[in-house]
């Protein structure tokens, strides 16, 4: 994958509550296309792989039980400069913190149910991508 594109999914809180519709409008209005997306839910030990960096922390139980929760919507976005771009749409980790008008402002309930995740890095985007979906060259 290389630079202009990000991963992203769509949080269980999110789903549950009926906002996969608003959010995708958001991420296309923004000027990202979508090249691979689908509904899927994880298991405990699928969402202990994808957030394996933060074993570590006090959080990581509570993280893995409520990103298998429920449904989620990963995708893969395109768009230049796209993971710093998509970083800014989402806003900061913590909706308190988050800006205006950003999709966590609107949507996330708290900390962890915070609506939507986004890569932080090409490395990162890659390598979550390609955890959810095989191959992207084709779309
Ligand atoms: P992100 O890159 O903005 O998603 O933030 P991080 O990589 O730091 O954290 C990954 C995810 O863990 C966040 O999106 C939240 O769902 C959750 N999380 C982060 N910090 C906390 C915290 O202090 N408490 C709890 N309960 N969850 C957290």
């Amino acid at each position: 994958m290389s630079g202009n594109k990000t991963f992203t999914m769509i949080k269980p809180d999110a789903v549950a509550e009926g906002h996969t519709g608003a959010i995708l409008k958001m991420i296309e209005e923004a000027g990202f296309r979508v090249v691979a997306m689908k509904k899927t839910q994880l298991t405990p030990e699928r969402a202990g792989q994808f957030y394996a960096v933060h074993k570590e922390r006090p959080f990581y139980n509570d993280l893995c039980d409520y990103m298998s929760s429920g449904a989620i919507v990963p995708m893969i976005l395109e768009k230049e400069n796209a993971v710093t771009d998509f970083r800014t749409l989402i806003g900061a980790t913590n909706p308190a913190n988050a800006d205006e008008g950003t999709i966590r402002k609107l949507f996330a309930k708290s900390i962890e149910a915070n609506a939507i995740h986004g890569s932080d890095s090409d490395e990162n985007a890659s390598i979550e991508g390609s955890f959810f979906f095989a191959s992207t060259e084709q779309y």
